[in-house]
């Protein structure tokens, strides 16, 4: 579950991390109103689950409360990669010497949590790592031992030759890293953790993710869900039970089975297609979790074909093929279908299938190849 900057910086402030406080406006009077009684110069964020908004134009600098109304006027209702901006934040806009990157993200390799810093901050560290990767310094952090002092002030010494600086942002780095194992979270960042001229170390941006697998042991952090700010799609699917993560390319994908949705996408990778989306409708034989996801990936006009890969085992192919059915029946398709299923009641599926005019294969090569030649054309 992503977290607002906002919701991030509130994380890290009762952890200890010094960033500038500041509030929420969802209108350009409320803007002014904060940055009236902040005083002085303030930064104006859009707050969206994205990364780049300072690129975008989402972040802006106001000398002052009637400056602050206009960038907000501006940016509320912008949109930064397809997500539309409802809410801005209003902080005091601090002078920057120096900007860096730290950030805590559960690595699997690895098995830990590990620890990135780089003295290349206020770009994406995508960017850092593409471009110069030897600027990115790691430490995989043995969690029975936690991220000892001695550890974080060797990463910081990467980062600052001052070493009160250095001091500084190690001990941010602990809080971080406590931050990480309170909330639950899979990532944690501070880009850019800045330098003020005077000699401060102050945290910019924060950005949080939650792993969705401890929300029911932190219902307070569940509670910061903003359910408006997510892709429709996914909010859909969460309330149908399904999993779900909406991609970028144009073959709909509805697979059941974790393992098999993800092979499925390796499959329309290499026969050269892109998946709009990652479906499992899991293992059950539930038609309606059919029509559920049929429902939501037709309603997403970056699909282009739908590409339904079943095994069966628990999970019956005459359900799921009736589940089509069903789904058809209620939805207007206006993309072609191709159905692969293998396994359990095979033949039965395929019969309601064919009954109902559509035809079904039993290769997923096949299948794959059809389905990405078909978003093609
Ligand atoms: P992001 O682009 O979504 O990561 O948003 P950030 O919060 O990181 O802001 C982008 C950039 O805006 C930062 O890298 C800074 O250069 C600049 N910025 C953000 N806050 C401040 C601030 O308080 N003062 C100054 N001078 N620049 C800021
Ligand atoms: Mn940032």
């Amino acid at each position: 579950m992503n977290l607002h900057e906002y919701q991030a910086r509130e994380i890290l402030a009762r952890h200890g991390i010094p960033l500038p406080g500041g509030a929420v406006a969802t209108t350009p009077e409320e803007a002014r109103a904060i940055a009236a009684r902040l005083g002085g110069p303030v930064v104006v964020k859009a707050q969206v689950h994205a990364g780049g908004r300072g690129k975008a134009g989402g972040v802006k600098l106001a000398r002052d409360a009637s400056e602050a109304a206009e960038h907000a006027a501006r940016i509320l209702g912008m949109t930064i990669k397809g997500l539309t901006v409802r809410q801005v934040l209003v902080a005091p806009a601090a002078d920057i010497a120096s900007e860096s990157y730290v950030g805590i993200i559960v690595d699997r390799a690895s098995q830990r949590p590990v620890l990135m810093v780089s003295g290349a901050g206020g770009i994406d560290i995508e960017e850092v790592a593409a471009r110069t990767p030897d600027r990115i310094h790691r430490l995989a952090v043995d969690p029975r031992y936690g991220l000892l002092p001695h550890q974080a002030l060797g990463l910081a010494l990467h980062l600052y030759r001052d070493v009160g600086q250095a001091r500084a942002a190690a001990d941010i780095m602990r809080k971080l890293y406590a931050a990480v194992y309170a909330v639950g979270a899979s990532l944690a960042e501070i880009n850019p953790l800045a330098t003020t001229p005077d000699g401060q170390v102050v945290a910019l941006d924060a950005k949080v993710v939650i792993d969705d697998n401890e929300l029911e042991r932190h219902p307070e952090i569940a509670a910061l869900r903003d359910a408006t700010a997510e892709a429709p799609s996914e909010v859909a699917a969460r309330e149908a039970g399904l999993t779900f993560i909406k991609l970028e390319g144009s073959v709909g994908c509805c697979v059941n089975g974790a393992g098999l949705a993800m092979a499925t996408m390796d499959l329309v990778k290499y026969y050269g297609g892109e998946p709009a989306n990652f479906l499992d409708i899991g293992g059950s034989s539930n038609p309606r979790k059919v029509v559920d996801a049929l429902r939501i990936i037709t309603a997403d006009p970056t699909v282009r074909a739908i590409l339904f890969n079943i095994f069966g085992g628990i999970t019956r192919c005459d359900d799921v093929a009736n589940g089509i059915v069903e789904a058809t029946r209620q939805l207007r398709l206006t993309v072609p279908l191709v159905i692969r299923l293998t396994g359990t009641n095979e033949e039965l599926a395929v019969r309601i299938l064919t009954e109902a005019g559509f035809s079904a294969l039993t290769d997923m090569d096949e299948a794959v190849k059809q389905a990405v030649a078909q978003a093609g054309a």
